[in-house]
């Protein structure tokens, strides 16, 4: 990587909380012609980067439609990233009178917000869904636009989760350091703002290994305090911090840490589901099997294998429900409404509901529910 790239890299992971917009609009990769593939992105800074990295060596056609500067995955959760905008970029930029076909590759990670069918019906255009990850873009092309299996499933890799560690690490390390050096003064503070960034650090790489959803997550953050005590107690007095304002200012750091990893930050990746909204009332993705016609669509769209086919009976089958991190995709891509989200109090959430509501920045989602059912007496 050249120096301008990492510069690159280290700004955009960094500041990867905030929108970071660039230009929408058409661009070519290498020497497109007008059989070349037309990729869709989104105008986040750091994919369309990756994107351009990824398709190195190729020619095509990049489409970059309006996120609003968000990366893919959050923007279309959030409803940033909608059919609107898709149709609204293959409209303005000029890309029909570029190329002889309609193919579109649409990112799978946006199928929570783009609703293939409703592009297709609006421009005549065929979108059809990429991989889950850019680095096997490449693959997908040799495969004549068609992903492997396994390249529809999400993988989140520790070079990733390290990233993800960064970004959130960094300005909640800034703020502890802030708060602690008015309270207990400069020594602390470092301590402690060292402690959270380890702390982040520690638990995105631990990821695959932590209990890190549901309610026993509350023992882990228990047991990172414990350690955070007794190491950065040790840390402190090595310093020559007096005893009681190291162990004021360790349990202020331990109460932060613990206030911060509360936040769901698993929530916001495309590997775990965010649980703070579903930590007293859980729901699941629900098949209503009567209406499911084997369009398959679902099973294009998930990102943790849940949904397979059953070719003999034309069916899908919830295949590993407990691998779902309920972002709704399949929901919102199924043509006959046969997905849908079922709270344990058996309330439902529609798929018009789904479809219309936003996923936050915690991987929460703001459900309105129905009544709940009403038991015969
Ligand atoms: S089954 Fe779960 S993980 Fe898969 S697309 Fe549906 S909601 Fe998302």
């Amino acid at each position: 990587m050249s120096v301008s790239g990492f510069a690159g890299w280290l700004r955009d992971t960094l500041l990867r909380l905030a929108p970071h917009a660039t230009a929408t609009g058409l661009r070519a990769v290498g020497r497109p012609g007008p059989d070349s593939p037309v990729v869709l992105t989104g105008n986040y800074t750091l994919t369309v980067r990756r994107l351009v990295e990824a398709l190195a060596g190729r020619d095509a056609w990049l489409l970059v439609a309006d996120s609003r500067g968000i990366n893919v995955w959050c923007a279309a959760g959030g409803g940033h990233l909608t059919h609107h905008d898709v149709i609204a970029v293959l409209r303005s930029s000029g890309v029909g009178e570029r190329v002889r076909h309609r193919r579109l590759i649409l990112p799978q990670l946006a199928a929570t917000g783009i609703e293939r069918r409703l592009v297709r019906e609006a421009t005549g255009w065929e979108p059809r869904w990429g991989p889950a990850r850019l680095e096997d873009l490449p693959e997908f092309f040799d495969r004549h636009e068609r992903p492997r299996k396994a390249q529809r499933a999400m993988r989140f890799p520790l070079w990733e989760r390290l990233e993800m560690a960064l970004m959130w690490a960094w300005p909640m390390a800034l703020g502890a350091f802030l708060i602690l050096t008015l309270a207990f003064g400069h020594r602390v503070a470092t301590v402690g703002a060292g402690v959270i960034v380890l702390g982040v650090g520690a638990v995105f790489a631990g990821l695959p290994w932590l209990p890190v959803t549901g309610g026993r997550r509350w023992l882990m953050y228990g047991g990172l305090a414990l350690v955070t005590l007794a190491a950065g107690g040790e840390g402190l007095l090595a310093l020559g911090a007096a005893r009681p304002a190291a162990l004021a200012g360790l349990a202020a750091t331990c109460a932060l840490a613990a206030g911060i990893l509360s936040l769901d930050l698993t929530g916001t990746t495309p590997w775990y589901p965010g649980t703070i909204n579903s930590f007293r009332n859980h729901f699941d993705v629900e098949l209503v099997e009567d209406r499911c016609t084997g369009a398959a669509e679902c099973v294009q769209v998930c990102p943790r294998e849940v949904l397979a086919m059953d070719g003999p009976r034309r069916k899908v089958v919830l295949a590993r429900p407990g691998a779902c991190i309920r972002c709704g995709a399949c929901i919102v891509q199924c043509p006959e409404d046969a997905l849908r989200f079922r709270f344990s109090d058996g309330r439902v959430v529609e798929p018009g509901t789904v479809r219309s509501t936003r996923v936050n920045l915690l991987g929460r989602r703001a459900v309105p529910l129905a009544a709940p059912p009403r038991t015969p007496s």
